[in-house]
C-alpha cells in the first residue's frame, strides 16, 4: 500500500502553495499527492507545468489524482459546458505531468428526483465523460456522506460505476463519507477491489449521523469510523493501491504547514502499517 496526502489536509495553513506540499510531502515519505483544482490555478499563476512536470520528474513524490471535478451529474446547458472545460484543463495538467486520474463528486440538493432517477443520469454522464477523457484516464467516482448529496452511500455509487461499465471508471472510498451515511461493509465486501480507485484516509468526531461537515474530520485513530471493518473489507477483496489521507479540520490548519504534512505522514504510515502489514 503505498501512501497519499491530499492537499485539503493542509489547505489553509500558513505558507501553504501546491509547491509547498510537494517539497513536504518528498520530505516526509509521501509516494502520491492528490493536487486540488484551487492548488493547481494558483500554482500556474506564476509557473508552468513544465516546471511541475519538471519537478515530478526529479523526485519521489508523483501525481495520483487530480481532486475535484465538482458536480459532474444533474447539470444543466451551462454546467455541462462548466464541466466540459473543466475537463478539458484536467487532461491539459494531466498529460504534461503524468497524471493518470480525476475524481469527481455528485451535485448536491437535487430536488423531487428518485435515487433510480439520479442512477441513471449519472451513468449517462459517466459514460460520456469516461469516452471525453479516453481509457487512459480513469475517472474515481466520491460519493459524499450528506444527506443532500444525490449519491451519498457507497451502495449507490457502486451501482453506478458497475452500470458503467467501463474499465476506467470506479469509486472513490472516503471513510469520513463511508461513515456519514452509514454506508454498508457488505456492499463493500462484494465489490470488485479493482473497481476501488481511491481510498481516502480520516477519522470523524461522535455525532449524529450525517449531521457533521468536513471541519468534524479528524485523524484516523481519533473518531469513531470502523476503520478495522472498512480495512478489512478492502484487503478481503484485494484492494492494494495508495492510502490518501484527506482532512479539512480548522484546527490543523493552525499548525505550522511542515508540522501537518509531517503529522499527516506519521499518521497515515502508522494506519497502513497496523491494518493493511
Ligand atoms: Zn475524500
Amino acid at each position: 500500500m503505498k501512501l497519499g496526502f491530499n492537499e485539503a489536509t493542509a489547505l489553509e495553513c500558513k505558507g501553504q502553495s501546491l509547491l509547498a506540499d510537494l517539497e513536504m510531502c518528498e520530505k516526509y515519505g509521501f509516494d502520491y499527492i492528490e493536487i486540488r483544482f484551487d492548488c493547481i490555478r494558483e500554482y500556474l499563476k506564476e509557473h508552468t507545468l513544465e516546471e511541475l512536470a519538471a519537478w515530478f520528474g526529479s523526485h519521489h513524490l508523483k501525481p495520483w489524482a487530480y481532486n475535484t471535478l465538482i458536480y459532474f451529474n444533474q447539470r444543466d446547458e451551462a454546467g455541462e459546458k462548466e464541466i466540459d472545460e473543466e475537463v478539458d484543463f484536467i487532461l491539459k495538467v494531466s498529460k504534461a505531468i503524468g497524471m493518470k486520474m480525476l475524481i469527481t463528486v455528485p451535485a448536491f440538493d437535487v430536488k423531487d428526483k428518485t435515487v433510480g432517477e439520479i442512477k441513471e443520469e449519472a451513468v449517462k454522464r459517466l459514460r460520456y465523460l469516461a469516452d471525453k477523457v479516453g481509457k487512459d484516464m480513469k475517472i474515481s467516482l466520491e460519493f459524499c456522506g450528506a444527506p443532500n448529496c444525490s449519491i451519498n452511500q457507497f451502495g449507490t455509487a457502486y451501482d453506478v460505476v458497475k452500470a458503467v461499465d467501463r474499465g476506467n471508471v470506479g469509486i472513490t472510498v472516503d471513510t469520513f463519507h463511508f461513515h456519514e451515511m452509514c454506508s454498508r461493509l457488505e456492499d463493500l465486501r462484494a465489490a470488485d477491489g479493482k473497481k476501488i480507485f481511491a481510498y481516502h484516509l480520516n477519522d470523524c468526531e461522535d455525532l449524529p449521523l450525517g449531521s457533521c461537515g468536513d471541519d468534524k474530520r479528524l485523524w484516523p485513530g481519533e473518531g469513531v469510523v470502523d476503520h478495522a471493518g472498512i480495512a478489512a473489507a478492502l484487503k478481503e477483496i484485494g484492494f492494494d493501491g495508495v492510502c490518501t489521507i484527506e482532512e479539512f479540520r480548522p484546527a490543523y490548519y493552525e499548525m505550522p504547514h511542515e508540522e501537518n504534512v509531517k503529522k499527516a505522514a506519521e499518521v497515515t504510515r502508522d494506519f497502513v502499517k497496523k491494518y493493511f502489514g
